[in-house]
């Protein structure tokens, strides 16, 4: 299976080589015959083609099977017109790749409030506040006049419906509880809609508990209690706060693999941006995108009924655990002293076949 890889801007090329790596290791112990068709995005491209997304790498992320994206510096990008495409907006549209999953674990030992963290985020990434990609022409945010700007918040009952179907299909096969998180008291016809569409959903799913939080209060019970959360559904913008909180708490930004997930896609994106300021001195923690494409295989095992895919993944896991257990196997951005290739090196000598 060829996987379309875009290795992005900044640390993105070095956490990129560290996670295929791991993964050709993990490929060669549970027979993948995983492959790669490496495309540069990002200011790379826009030097050589004039696009930070050229249109040859938006059809190939069209056809491929699963796709893994490094970071990219986008808040750099220039305009539209001058070539500045947010690849990972793109991809969320293009491909309607609409839940953007984000676990966050303490993998070593509790988390940094001293309480255990082991949640899910679902966030859905397609509409909300985000201008670039919650219009079908034009931008969701505008200025009619230069001391005056309006953002456009786009909500729709499809997609909370499908976020929230997502989030259940998953509390079933964990603790059983979803927390809806919303400011329905301020946006009520916005989030009201949401509410609406989660509560509808929830019906259909009598064993799953629905517990409901006012975006702010949810903000602090991450830090107070985050033992007490298990799958949490919101929107774009809140989701993308409370998943950054949500994966520090529980040891690191660094350490947090998320998915943009479809019904028929899905892309391994780490959780953090590209790092400018430590891009190319071996400092990069690589955990995020390396664990983002175990959460990859793990899609790909379920799609294509291939066990071995969903075996590499609780593999790869079992050694990014492993080696967090001890300060002397980490990289320093959590207490460690080993360099992005040293740490890469133990990963692959650590992974063993698991069976789960
Ligand atoms: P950032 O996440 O890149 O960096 C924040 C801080 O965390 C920095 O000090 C950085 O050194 C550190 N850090 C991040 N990832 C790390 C890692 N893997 N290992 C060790 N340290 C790490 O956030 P930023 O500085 O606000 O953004 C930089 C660029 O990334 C911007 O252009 C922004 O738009 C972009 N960005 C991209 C994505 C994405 O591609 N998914 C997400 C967020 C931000």
């Amino acid at each position: 299976m060829k996987l379309l890889v875009l290795p992005g801007d900044g640390i993105g090329p070095e956490i990129t080589e560290a996670t295929l790596a791991v993964l050709d290791r993990a490929s060669a112990i549970y027979g993948l015959n995983l492959e790669w068709d490496i495309r540069d995005i990002g200011f790379k491209a826009l030097k050589s083609d004039g696009s930070t997304f050229p249109e040859p790498i938006q059809q190939a992320a069209r056809e491929a099977p699963g796709i893994i994206l490094g970071p990219v510096s986008h808040l750099d990008y220039p305009s539209k017109e001058e070539g500045g495409i947010n690849p990972s907006g793109w991809l969320r549209v293009q491909l309607d790749l609409f839940a953007n999953i984000r676990p966050a674990k303490s993998r070593m030992g509790v988390g940094l409030t001293g309480k255990p963290v082991d949640l899910v985020i679902f966030r859905e990434c397609t509409e909300g506040f985000y201008g670039d990609r919650n219009m079908f022409m034009g931008r969701g945010e505008f200025m009619p006049t230069e001391d005056v700007a309006i953002a456009v918040r786009k909500v729709t009952a499809k997609q909370c419906r499908r976020i929230a179907e997502v989030a259940f299909d998953w509390a079933q096969r964990r603790r059983r509880k979803v927390t809806a998180v919303h400011k329905a008291n301020v946006l009520h016809m916005s989030d009201g809609l949401f509410l609406k569409e989660v509560r509808a959903v929830a019906k259909r799913y009598p064993e799953v508990a629905l517990d409901e939080k006012i975006v702010d209060a949810m903000a602090a019970l991450l830090v107070r209690m985050p033992d007490q959360f298990d799958c949490i559904v919101t929107g774009n913008m809140f989701g993308d706060i409370l998943s950054d909180e949500a994966s520090e708490i529980s040891g690191s930004l660094g350490l947090a693999g998320s998915t943009m997930t479809g019904d028929n896609a899905c892309c391994a994106q780490a959780q953090h941006g590209s790092a400018p300021d430590i891009a190319g001195q071996d400092k990069a923690n690589p955990t995020s995108l390396i664990l983002s494409a175990a959460m990859l295989l793990e899609w790909l095992g379920t799609r294509h009924a291939q066990p071995a895919f969903s075996d590499a993944a609780g593999a790869i896991e079992s050694a990014i655990d492993k080696a967090l257990q001890s300060p002397g196997t980490r990289t320093g951005d959590v207490g460690g002293t080993l360099g992005t290739r040293a740490y890469t090196r133990l990963l692959i000598d650590t992974l063993q076949p698991v069976t789960r």
